[in-house]
C-alpha cells in the first residue's frame, strides 16, 4: 500500500503508471483455481479469468449487470464510482475535493482513479484475484490508452437505453446504508420513438430489512444526472469508438427491466447461465 502514495508524490506533471502497471499484470497473471473454460462461450478466453469492462451512461444498469455476471464467472466486480464514493465518505485527504467534483457531476482526474484503482488491485492481489469486470473504467480515452498499456481487455460490454429512460431511473436509484445493495422505486413506462419497442420497466424494490435504510446518492438530483450525461457525451463516448476500433464492443439495448434483459445478455455472451453455475459449483 505504501507505494501508491509514493507513486504520485514522486510525479510531475507526467504520473508514471508502473504501479497500475504491476498490479494489472499480476492480476492478469495470477493463477486461477478454476478458469473457466467452455469451448462453447468465445467471450470467455481460454487458460484465465475474464477481463471485461462495462461501458454505459450514468443509470443504464452498469453496476447490476456486471455485479451478476461477477458472481456467476467468480471474478471481483471493480465498479470506480463506489472506489470513489468509498474515499469520499471517509476522513481521507481526497475526500473534500472528492465530494466537490462529484457533487458538480464531473469526472474525477485520471490520476486519482488510477490511484484509486490500484490500490483497490493491489489489494486483490493480496486476497489472491484474478480476472475482473470493471465498471465506471475507462472513462476517458486516456484511461482506456492507460489500461491498454497494462493488460489485455477481452470485451467491453456497451449497455444502452434512451436518455429519458436513464434520468428516471437515477432518480428512482436507492442504496441500502447497511448493505449497499441498489434498489429502484420507480416504475418505468417510455413510448418506443424511431421504430423501437417501448420500454417498461417495473420497480426494484428492497427486502424488508434493507427497506428503512435506504438513501439516494447525493449526486442523483435531475441536474447533476443531467450534467453527468453531458459529461458522458463529452469525455467518455470517444471510449466507445476506441473500443470498436479495436473490435472489441458489444453494443447490447436492454429491451426493459432485469427479468427480460439479463437472459438476452447471457445469450449475447454467449453465456449458458445453467453451465456457468454448474462450472462454478463444481
Ligand atoms: P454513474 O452512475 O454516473 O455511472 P458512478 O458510480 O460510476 O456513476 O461514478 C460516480 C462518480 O464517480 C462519477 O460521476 C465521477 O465523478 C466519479 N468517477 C467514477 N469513475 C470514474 C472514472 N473512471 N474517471 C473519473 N471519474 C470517475
Amino acid at each position: 500500500m505504501a507505494a501508491v502514495p509514493r507513486l504520485f508524490r514522486s510525479s510531475s506533471s507526467a504520473p508514471s503508471f508502473s504501479l497500475i502497471r504491476r498490479s494489472l499484470s499480476s492480476v492478469a497473471a495470477a493463477q486461477s483455481p478454476k478458469p473457466h473454460q467452455s469451448n462453447a462461450s468465445s467471450t470467455i478466453p481460454a487458460g484465465r479469468n475474464v477481463q471485461w469492462v462495462f461501458l454505459g451512461c450514468p443509470g443504464v444498469g452498469k453496476g447490476t449487470y456486471a455485479s451478476r455476471l461477477s458472481d456467476l464467472l467468480g471474478v471481483p466486480h471493480i465498479a470506480t464510482g463506489d472506489l470513489v464514493r468509498e474515499e469520499l465518505s471517509s476522513s481521507g485527504p481526497l475526500s473534500k475535493e472528492l465530494v466537490e467534483i462529484v457533487n458538480q457531476g464531473k469526472l474525477v482526474s485520471d490520476e486519482i482513479i488510477i490511484n484509486l484503482l490500484s490500490k483497490r488491485l493491489e489489494m486483490g492481489e493480496v486476497n489472491g484475484e484474478s480476472g475482473f469486470i470493471l465498471d465506471g473504467f475507462p472513462r476517458t480515452v486516456r484511461q482506456a490508452e492507460i489500461l491498454d498499456e497494462v493488460t489485455d481487455i477481452d470485451l467491453v460490454v456497451n449497455l444502452k437505453l434512451p436518455e429519458s429512460v436513464l434520468v428516471e431511473k437515477c432518480l428512482g436509484r436507492r442504496i441500502c446504508g447497511q448493505c449497499g445493495k441498489n434498489f429502484n422505486v420507480a416504475t418505468i413506462n417510455v413510448k418506443g420513438e424511431n421504430g423501437n419497442p417501448d420500454i417498461t420497466m417495473a420497480p426494484l424494490p428492497p427486502p424488508p430489512q434493507c427497506a428503512s435504510k435506504l438513501i439516494t446518492r447525493s449526486d442523483d438530483t435531475e441536474a447533476i444526472i443531467k450534467e453527468r450525461l453531458h459529461v458522458y457525451d463529452e469525455k467518455s463516448q470517444p471510449v466507445e469508438g476506441f473500443y470498436r476500433d479495436q473490435g472489441k464492443l458489444l453494443e447490447f439495448n436492454l429491451p426493459g427491466g432485469i427479468p427480460e434483459s439479463w437472459p438476452k445478455l447471457l445469450e449475447a455472451l454467449n453465456l449458458d447461465d445453467n453451465e456457468v453455475k454448474q462450472y462454478a459449483t463444481a
